[in-house]
Formats: structure tokens, sequence, C-alpha cells
């Protein structure tokens, strides 16, 4: 599993208020695309292939769970589709956007102002309470926290953590630290979220709640919802489903149901 600090990036503030112009946006929600995508890691006897020729398209507004066996390549596909990583040959389309043609500072832009991450490992910062973490995308961009003030107490009653907006990460349970990452990937209302694993961390109860707020917020923002996840139950909140197995797109659901999706992972498992 691959890790990233996320939140590390983010804090050169180069380009402070910039906004990505340069992408196609009608808030009809963004197209996501990738053609012939390979990542290829290591060289010589070491060779590890993560992805085989991946052509995907995630329309806008599309909740779509990316599954398969561990080692599969989702984490590494996860990553390349939120410009943290590139691929060793194929495109990464984004709103029209060929994602290769961009510098690194354009693409520190993308994820600042058109993407929220939710990863497994929170990334939040220690020192700042649960709702100053939740402004952080806000403060990068090099915004006012008060032009959030009604986005921030709706998040955090969504989430459930109204009344713990002033507790540090560490005065919070682990389900509680995933529900301020949720909140913070959604403040400034991304047009894409990318998660991996968001619900690996909660309890059944928890993790539905998660799962049913990124739903309704894609519905209602128009988001494209990517998530990487091992729970059939999680997948099948999605509307469609994506299967790996060894780098490859070996098979797809649409408006998938738990049952039908253990059946396909455990043939894959067995398969690999
Ligand atoms: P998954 O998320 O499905 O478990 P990953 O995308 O993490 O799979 O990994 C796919 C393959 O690429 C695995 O064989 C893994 O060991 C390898 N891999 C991932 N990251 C790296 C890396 N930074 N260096 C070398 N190999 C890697």
């Amino acid at each position: 599993m691959l890790q990233t600090s996320l939140l590390v990036a983010p804090f050169t503030v180069r380009g402070v208020g910039e906004d990505i112009l340069w992408l196609v946006q009608n808030g009809a929600g963004i197209t996501v695309e990738t053609v012939g995508l390979s990542k290829v890691y290591g060289e010589g006897s070491t060779t590890v292939r993560a992805l085989r020729d991946v052509s995907l398209e995630f329309l806008g507004g599309e909740f779509a769970a990316i599954m398969g066996p561990s080692g599969s390549g989702k984490s590494t596909l996860l990553h390349i589709l939120g410009a943290l990583d590139k691929p060793s040959s194929g495109r990464v389309i984004v709103g029209g956007t060929d994602l290769s043609g961009l510098s690194d500072r354009k693409l520190t832009l993308l994820r600042r102002q058109r993407m929220g991450f939710v990863f497994q490992f929170f990334n939040l910062i220690p020192t700042l309470s649960a709702e100053e973490n939740v402004l952080l995308p806000a403060l990068i961009a090099g915004e006012r926290a008060g032009k959030y003030s009604e986005r921030l107490d709706e998040l955090l009653e969504l989430v459930g953590l109204a009344d713990r907006r002033t507790h540090r990460p560490d005065e919070l349970s682990g389900g509680e630290q995933q529900r301020v990452a949720i909140a913070r990937a959604l403040i400034r209302n991304p047009d894409m979220i990318l998660a991996d694993e968001p619900t690996g961390n909660l309890d059944s109860k928890t993790g539905a709640g998660v799962l049913d707020l990124l739903r309704q917020s894609a519905a209602h923002y128009d988001q494209t919802i990517l998530m990487v996840t091992h729970d059939p139950r999680a997948a099948a909140s999605a509307d469609r489903v994506v299967f790996l197995s060894d780098g490859r797109v070996v098979d797809e659901a649409r408006d998938p149901d738990p049952d039908g999706i253990l059946e396909r992972i455990k043939n894959l498992e067995s398969a690999g």
C-alpha cells in the first residue's frame, strides 16, 4: 500500500489564489479518463509492473469504486488519477486537460483547487483543532476562513463532530479523525474526490454514515468520486465498480450489490 503525505506539497504556497482556468468546468462535474496507462516500478530483475494498459472513463458526478486483490495496482491507479504520481506511459485526462502536459506547479494547483483527498492515514495536523484541520485546504488556497463558516458548521454537523470541533486529533477516536478528514476533503466542494479505504478504520455504522455522506456529496455537488476499497458493502454504495487484477482492468459492475461483488473478488483472488 502506498502512503503519501498529502499535506506536505500544498504547504508550498506559490501561486496562492490562482485559479485553474485552463480546466473546462461548467458546473457539470469533471470527467476523468485514462488512456493506455502503465506504471513500472524499479529496473531489471526488480521491475514491478503495477499498471498495464489501463483505459477507463469516469463521468462527471460518477461515484466509482476500484477493487482488486492486494497488490493489483489500486493505490497506484488512485495516486496517478490524483496527480500525486506519474504514469510510466499512457495519459490521464481530467476535465479535458492532459495532465502529462502540466508542470509540477500546475499539478499542485490542480490538486489544491479541484481535488479532495480522503486517505486511510488521515494526515491531520496534530497541533490543529478539528475545525482548523477541516479549514486547512481553504487557508492553503489563500482564502479567508470566514467564507467557509456556514459550510464548516454544516459539514461538522453532517459528520457528527459539531461538539468536537475544538478537539485536537489526539483527543479524537480513529473514526472521528477519519470524519475530520472527510469534512476536510469536502470543505471547498472539489470537482473530484479520491478516497483510499475511507471506511477502513471505521465501525460499520460510522462507515455507512461516511459512505452516505460521499454519495450525497457526489449527487448534490456533481462530484466525481473515485474510491479504493476492499469492502464489498462500501463498493456497493458506488454507481460502478472497476475490478483490477495484476495491474489490469479485468471486470466492471454497474449498480453493484454486495453479494455479487464478493463473488467476483473471490474469483479474482482464487485466480491469482
Ligand atoms: P494495491 O493498492 O492494489 O494493494 P499497489 O498499487 O499498492 O496495489 O501496488 C501494486 C504493485 O506495485 C505491488 O506489487 C507493489 O508491491 C508495487 N509497488 C507499489 N508501490 C511501489 C513502489 N513505490 N516501488 C516499488 N513497487 C511498488
